[in-house]
């Protein structure tokens, strides 16, 4: 089962895709998990995507999409897979779309999980990760057990620097005029499939089966 995960940023598509990842045994590929781990490394991708995540930008389609398509090779993506965060511009769909028809496989579902951009500010104030296993919490919605500790690993967990709001404001403004349009796209291509993501996430987790299992 392949998967696109659609939305803005916030809307829960890394909550939802961890939860479909586990469920289903396909691996969750988030490309802003591969680049804060480039980042945490210190390596050449991680330094020249760093400048423009902390201005709210999108990274530049030629450093995401080859590292994408080579992700989609490993072997434990042969079974499929769910995509967060990618593709998030036209061309990375259509570079995805092409890689996808050289396999002779094409994408099962593009999931876009609806929420108005009120609710977005407030969400991502609240979001908080895990430094060590990049597991997140809401501090209202979905506190970890115990206050500023991941549940998982007992790491700290930290407001990532562009969940600030002035750049929570700048990346829901690149969302509308880039990534929006990919709910056009993919409603060409007879993929779409839209889920409220205003409601508790176990209710956005049961809808989206409820798609999965059709
Ligand atoms: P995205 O990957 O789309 O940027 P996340 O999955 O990280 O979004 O979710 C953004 C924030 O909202 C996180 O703090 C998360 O814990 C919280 N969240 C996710 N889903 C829900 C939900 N259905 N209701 C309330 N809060 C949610
Ligand atoms: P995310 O964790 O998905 O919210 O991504 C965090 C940041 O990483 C984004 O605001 C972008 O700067 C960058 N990023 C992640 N995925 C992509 C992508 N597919 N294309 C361009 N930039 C991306």
């Amino acid at each position: 089962m392949k998967i696109v995960m659609l939305g803005a940023p916030g809307a829960g598509k890394g909550t939802q895709a961890k939860m479909i990842a586990s469920k289903y045994h396909i691996p969750h590929i988030s490309t802003g998990d591969i680049f804060r781990a480039n980042i945490k490394e210190g390596t050449e991708l991680g330094n020249k995507a760093k400048g423009y995540m902390d201005q709210g930008l999108l990274v530049p389609d030629e450093l995401v999409v080859d590292l994408v398509v080579d992700r989609l090779t490993w072997d434990d993506a042969k079974e499929g897979y769910v995509l967060d965060g990618f593709p998030r511009t036209i061309p990375q769909a259509e570079a995805l779309t092409k890689a996808l028809a050289e396999k002779n496989e094409v994408l099962d579902h593009a999931i876009n999980i609806e929420i108005p951009d009120q609710n977005i500010i407030e969400r991502m104030g609240g979001r908080r990760a895990c430094v060590a296993c990049g597991a997140t919490y809401h501090i209202v919605n979905i506190p970890p057990q115990i206050e500023g500790k991941c549940d998982k690993c007992g790491a700290e967990l930290i407001l990532r620097d562009d969940d600030k709001p002035e750049t929570v404001r700048k990346r829901l403004e690149v969302y509308h005029d880039q990534t929006q349009p990919l709910i056009d796209y993919y409603g060409n291509e007879g993929v779409l499939k839209e889920v409220d993501g205003t409601v508790d996430m176990a209710d956005v987790f049961a809808a989206i089966c409820n798609i999965l299992d059709a």
